[in-house]
């Protein structure tokens, strides 16, 4: 694999930057990252990615991708995350548009896909349940035939920004006859649907991401149904194909990992940068090993795909893989900020304590926990990749 940049390349990577210097402006930056304003941010970021035609690189340019090759894909994604700048929202872009793109109607494509490009709609994922997460087949939401419309009763939960969601993507039971994976259905619930009520879930954070959303007697026209009836399980494998890649988040680390060597080289500790104490040093040397190799697979991955093949059980590795790597950098920065990283400082009303960057390392702490369970967890990552790459 050359990796190598031509004349060409280099010309985009210099389009890319300029494009972020101007667009990912301080104010747009500001807005992002405060919780009470980052709704308005992030469409603000999606509007100027969609004016610039690069909202969503991976899509057929006939609905209004780009035609990046692989390379110019990578640089496009190693440069927004070294301006710190977020990938647009996947609920949307990445995730139901693939299986619309892949199984919608036409009339579905036409009406969802460019409301998706231009983020006037926002999505959320209705697949986990109380009793259905790694064992998701099991979901019990059951959707019952009324003439041309399902009545919808039961309830998902770990439902990401259901609070901002105009639609949400939701597999439902439509016949409980068969094997599990048979006689689900995937299908498209516009939201303000009478019958649908969204309850926040605090996470240790301090952030409202996640809700449960309850449907009673919820009427969804027939139209809404993506495919065949009781096929959902197909389509809903290869959306989580798609999620797990967009998980592995290898450019936003290596970024997170030259923060931290900054960070460590302005720390002392025991009269030396702690960046030159032999321990951490070696932890530090590891993940970025460790990195490096996942950088490797990510891109065969990438160059596969573009040859045409199917993104398969390496999804799975680069999910494993990529959030222990995630959740290993942001160890690492607890332990750089030292015991100010232990104070809970949003609670204390008072100006930051210690180090300015011990508030965000603690947050993205807590917060990367979930990294190893969403998009299915770690333990089940193992096994698919125990079966599908070992033949175990
Ligand atoms: C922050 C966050 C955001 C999320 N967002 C969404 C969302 O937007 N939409 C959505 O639908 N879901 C979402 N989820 C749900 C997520 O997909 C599930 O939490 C996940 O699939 C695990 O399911 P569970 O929580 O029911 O745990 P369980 O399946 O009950 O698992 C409990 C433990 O047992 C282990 N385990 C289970 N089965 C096996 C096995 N066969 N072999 C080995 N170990 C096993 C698991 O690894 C885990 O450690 C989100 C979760 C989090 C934490």
């Amino acid at each position: 694999m050359d990796t190598r940049l031509n004349e060409e390349d280099l010309a985009f990577q210099e389009e890319v930057r300029q494009f972020l210097t101007e667009s990912w402006d301080d104010e747009v930056r500001a807005r992002c990252s405060n919780p009470a304003t980052m709704k308005e941010g992030v469409e603000e970021w999606q509007d100027r990615l969609y004016k610039k035609g690069w909202m969503a690189p991976h899509w057929p340019v006939e609905y209004g991708g780009t035609d990046w090759s692989v390379t110019q894909k990578f640089i496009y994604n190693s440069e927004r995350a070294t301006f710190g700048a977020p990938e647009a929202v996947p609920f949307g872009v990445t995730m139901v548009a693939s299986v619309i793109i892949d199984y919608g109607s036409d009339e579905q494509k036409a009406k969802f896909l460019p409301r998706i490009l231009q983020s006037d709609d926002w999505w959320c994922q209705g697949y986990s349940e109380p009793g259905a997460g790694s064992d998701l087949a099991s979901l019990k939401t059951r959707a019952d035939l009324d003439g041309n419309e399902y009545v919808i009763n039961g309830s998902k939960i770990w439902t990401t920004y259901a609070q901002y969601a105009d639609w949400i993507f939701c597999l439902v039971r439509t016949d409980s006859s068969g094997r599990k994976q048979e006689g689900i259905t995937f299908l498209l619930i516009d939201m303000k649907t009478p019958g649908i009520t969204v309850r926040p879930i605090d996470t240790i954070d301090g952030f409202h991401h996640l809700n449960e959303v309850f449907f009673d007697n919820v009427r969804v026209p027939v139209e809404n149904r993506i495919g065949e009836e009781g096929k959902g399980w197909t389509y809903a494998k290869s959306l989580l194909v798609q999620e797990r890649l967009s998980i592995a988040e290898v450019a936003d680390s290596k970024r997170a990992l030259t923060e931290l060597r900054e960070l460590a080289r302005g720390e002392v500790n025991g009269g030396k940068p702690l960046l030159e104490d032999p321990l951490f040093a070696k932890r530090l040397a590891d993940v970025e090993i460790e990195l490096m190799a996942v950088e490797f697979t990510e891109l065969r991955a990438l160059a596969s795909i573009a040859e045409g093949d199917e993104p398969g059980p390496e999804s799975s590795l680069l999910k494993l893989q990529g959030t222990e790597i995630q959740q290993t950098i942001q160890q690492l920065r607890m332990d750089v900020a030292g015991y100010y990283s232990g104070t809970l400082q949003g609670d204390l009303g008072a100006d930051q304590l210690g180090h300015d960057f011990a508030d965000s390392a603690q947050k993205n702490f807590f917060r990367g926990r979930a990294a190893s369970i969403y998009g299915g967890s770690n333990e089940v990552q193992k096994n698919i990749t125990a079966k599908y790459v070992l033949g175990l």
